[in-house]
């Protein structure tokens, strides 16, 4: 791979510059392209290298900070023994997380960096959930990056009313928000997918599994990249795959990031995203008597009015209602997280402070 071919993953002169102070010290900057249980593979002007953690990195990473797919990172590479070691992480321009399922001691889990769009993956076949499209819209917005709706498998549509009926289904929770659909078995609408990416733009595609995430990759690459799970079609539901996430480079520039076997999506919420999400209720909880109104028999509340009025989909309000309720909880939970972090650095700054202070004793002491 040659410098040309960083460019092509994204690198520009934005992160260059954020790159400059690391190639001071004989760091260069490399792409994650893959990550599995803390070994990495990574994109540098080298080749792909296989890398790993520097010790200190380890060390001082907060929860979410560790290099996930899709980060520019600066590494000590060796490219005869194709190996490399990552020693930062440059800053993120867009992140797209969730509440890691299950486990409370780190809760925030960051599946991709990096990326332009998030592409939100449904199939024709009968996967389409609009209150699982509000919860990937949320978790998209909620990551700086673009959301767009991918209709999948069109070749099983059986006409073309039916694509019509899904799409103003998806345009109802996702306003404003770009539809495509594809089909990776004929080739339908992959031009205008090769179109959005760019020539250097990332993608991360978010869905069920089988709703033909991997298929798809191998479509746009033009070869087997990925591994697929054959499914029965009668009932939509995909088998578990056990491969990781990964960034794919596609032959005309850009990259794309698979995420197989998402189970759980559950936004990880600053309040910027439920907000995107939800904006005709929001439009409406503007005209509440309460700035904090839950939409829960308050007095004077202009979603209920508007619901009563069938203005708005009860649907809407409760899909609402839902996010907002784990929104709470997530805030509480990150409060937690905070605290516990600023212990832990406080403890590691004491410790080094009083190794110093012991050092200079023991140079007075001579
Ligand atoms: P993933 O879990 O989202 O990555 O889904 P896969 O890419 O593994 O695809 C799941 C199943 O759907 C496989 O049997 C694919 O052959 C099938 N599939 C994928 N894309 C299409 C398509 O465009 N049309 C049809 N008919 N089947 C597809
Ligand atoms: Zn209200």
């Amino acid at each position: 791979m040659s410098g040309g071919a960083l460019a092509v993953l994204g690198w520009d002169e934005g992160r260059a510059a954020a790159f400059a102070p690391h190639a001071d010290s004989g760091l260069v900057p490399a792409r994650v392209t893959a990550e599995l249980r803390g070994a990495y593979e990574i994109a540098a002007s080298a080749g792909a290298l296989t890398a790993s953690l520097a010790g200190r990195l380890r060390h001082v990473a907060g929860p979410g900070e560790l290099p996930v797919v899709g980060d520019w990172v600066a590494v000590q590479a060796r490219p005869a023994e194709g190996s490399a070691s990552i020693h930062a992480v440059l800053p993120r321009r867009t992140r797209v997380t969730r509440r890691a399922p299950g486990d409370h001691a780190t809760p925030l889990q960051v599946l991709a960096a990096n990326v332009d769009i998030v592409l939100i993956a449904t199939s024709l076949n009968g996967d389409l959930n609009p209150r699982r499209l509000e919860r990937y819209l949320a978790v998209a917005w909620e990551s700086g990056a673009r959301p767009a709706v991918l209709l999948t498998k069109a070749d099983l549509a059986r006409d073309p009313v039916e694509v019509a009926i899904a799409e103003a289904a998806v345009a109802e929770v996702a306003a404003g928000v770009p539809v495509l659909v594809v089909s990776a078995l004929t080739g339908d609408g992959l031009d205008g997918l090769r179109a959005l990416v760019g020539s250097t733009g990332t993608v991360v595609v978010l869905g069920s599994s089988g709703v033909g995430k991997s298929t798809l990759v191998n479509a746009l690459v033009g070869e087997q990249r990925l591994a697929t799970t054959a499914i029965r079609e009668d009932d939509a539901r995909g088998r578990h795959m056990t491969t990781h996430r990964q960034l794919v480079p596609l032959p005309g520039g850009g990259a794309f990031i698979d995420t197989p076997g998402l189970r759980e999506l559950a936004p990880w919420d600053d309040g910027a995203g439920l907000w995107s999400a939800f904006a005709d209720v929001e439009a409406y909880a503007a005209g509440c008597r309460f700035t904090d109104c839950g939409h829960d028999r308050e007095p004077g509340c202009a979603v209920a009015v508007a619901v009563a009025a069938g203005e708005l989909g009860a649907d809407r309000l409760a899909g609402w209602r839902k996010l907002a309720r784990e929104e709470r909880h997530v805030t509480l939970e990150q409060d937690a997280v905070a605290r516990r972090e600023e212990r832990r650095r406080w403890a590691i700054i004491g410790k080094a402070g009083s190794a110093r202070a012991a050092a200079r004793r023991g140079e007075w002491g001579r």
